[in-house]
């Protein structure tokens, strides 16, 4: 008789964590992404802005489960899921049938109903969106040196960035850094330091889900970098010349965001009920309601534990899914499934150089002590030795010199 079959649709920090939970257990493993590399999510702002390459901060998910004798890696889009016949349908109609299914395919940006944005403001979720930003970005300062307009050169050198969650802060703070110490002394025409940056965030503080005190000393820190900061004020138009804010405009050619997140549409097809973000409501078990063979780990869950709602952060995400893994088993021996409980090690943000907001408990840090514990805490849990050592090397030379070595690209995104 064949072993149970436990397909895994998305390998990022849900998937790849509940695989690897069943790396000595006998069962037949199926990955299923439809990206050939798992992505270390927290440092993509460093690909976008010139920082790392994307080696650094990605490696191929066949190489990582190569070891894991019991697993099949398939590069395929998963589009619909039939829980009745217990079965998956990939992008080129090939079917896959489960004994159990792990659904951990994440989630996308959301523009608020404004798809139309999406062409001249982009969103930073994949690699592909990194390099579009990386690109959109160098471009603008290239173009910027071309023109003869004060008014078009301005606009070519004014950036906004849409959202002051964790993402946009990171954004806005770098691209603060690159206008005022990276590119100095690289154009003629202009002098980059002037370059206008302009976070927008629509509550009355960045980093809404940090406590007060900490919002207020990264507003600071992002301030003293440079940063225009807009708090409360919600974005009414995008397009090709810039942003509309009520009757207030920005004119900027360059516009990213960091503003929506909407869950994967796989959810779905699970047939049951989502929240209002498209999240499954799974079981305190994170199995599907009336579904104990399926389970959904990381940011498509809805799940609450000790009365608060779970976060939709990598450190959830790689919990759920080793807690998957563990129900899994415990299936398999015909015992109980448990329910999930979330440990809270706090949260880290980073600004820029030396600047930072940190709370674990009930410790609160900012500026170079909280930028410290961020460094150490990514370079750790980077997957695999080699990308430690190249984005150490990469950060020891950037934070001397102020270079950002990857400002290689192509001008066809314009
Ligand atoms: C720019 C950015 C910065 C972030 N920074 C931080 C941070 O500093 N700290 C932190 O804790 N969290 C951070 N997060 C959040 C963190 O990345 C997520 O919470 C975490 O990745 C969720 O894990 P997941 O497994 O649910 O989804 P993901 O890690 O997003 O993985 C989903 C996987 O599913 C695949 N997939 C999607 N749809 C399909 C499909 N239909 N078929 C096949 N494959 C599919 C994707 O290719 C992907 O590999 C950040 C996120 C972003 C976008």
């Amino acid at each position: 008789m064949l072993p149970p079959h436990v397909v895994i649709l998305g390998c990022g920090f849900g998937g790849l964590w509940a695989a690897q939970g069943l790396a000595r257990a006998s069962v037949q493993v199926t990955v299923v992404d439809r990206a050939n590399h798992h992505l270390f999510t927290p440092l993509l702002y460093q690909v976008a802005t010139a920082g790392l390459s994307a080696p650094a901060i990605a490696g191929p998910i066949r190489h990582i489960l190569a070891r894991q004798k019991n697993t099949t890696v398939l590069l395929a889009d998963a589009t619909s899921i039939d829980p009745v016949a217990r079965k998956v349908v990939l992008d080129d109609a090939d079917v896959l049938h489960y004994d159990f299914l792990v659904v951990a395919t994440g989630s996308t940006h959301s523009y608020f109903g404004n798809d139309a944005w999406a062409a001249h403001a982009p969103g930073l979720k994949t690699l592909e969106d990194a390099f579009d930003i990386r690109a959109r970005i160098l471009l603008a300062f290239e173009r910027a040196e071309r023109e003869e307009d004060p008014a078009r050169r301005a606009a070519w050198l004014t950036f906004v960035v849409v959202g002051g969650g964790a993402t946009g802060v990171e954004l806005a703070g770098t691209l603060a850094e690159i206008a005022r110490h990276t590119l100095p002394g690289e154009f003629r025409r202009f002098d980059p330091r002037n370059a206008r940056v302009v976070l927008v965030e629509g509550t009355d503080r960045v980093l809404p889900p940090y406590p007060p005190s900490l919002s207020q000393r990264a507003r600071a820190q992002l301030e003293r970098l440079g940063v225009t900061v807009w708090l409360g004020r919600r974005v009414t138009g995008i397009d090709e010349g810039g942003v509309s804010l009520g009757n207030d405009r920005i004119e900027a050619r360059t516009v990213l965001w960091a503003a929506g997140v909407a869950s994967s549409p796989l959810g779905g097809s699970l047939g049951a009920p989502l929240d209002r973000a498209g999240r499954v409501l799974v079981a305190p078990d994170l199995s599907v309601p009336a579904h104990p063979e399926i389970f959904v780990a990381g940011d498509l869950a809805a799940v609450s534990t000790d009365g608060k709602p779970v976060p939709g952060i990598a450190p959830a995400a790689k919990q759920m899914g080793r807690h998957i893994a563990r129900n899994i088993l415990l299936a398999l021996e015909k015992k109980p499934a448990r329910p999930f409980r979330y440990r809270d090690w706090g949260q880290l943000a980073t600004i820029g150089r030396s600047a930072a907001v940190a709370e674990m408990g009930p410790l609160r840090l900012s500026g170079f002590a909280a930028w410290l514990v961020w460094l150490v805490a990514h370079i750790y849990f980077l997957i695999n030795f080699r990308n430690r050592v190249v984005v150490l090397i990469d950060w020891a030379s950037s934070y001397f010199t102020y270079n950002r070595y990857a400002r290689i690209v192509s001008r066809r995104v314009l």
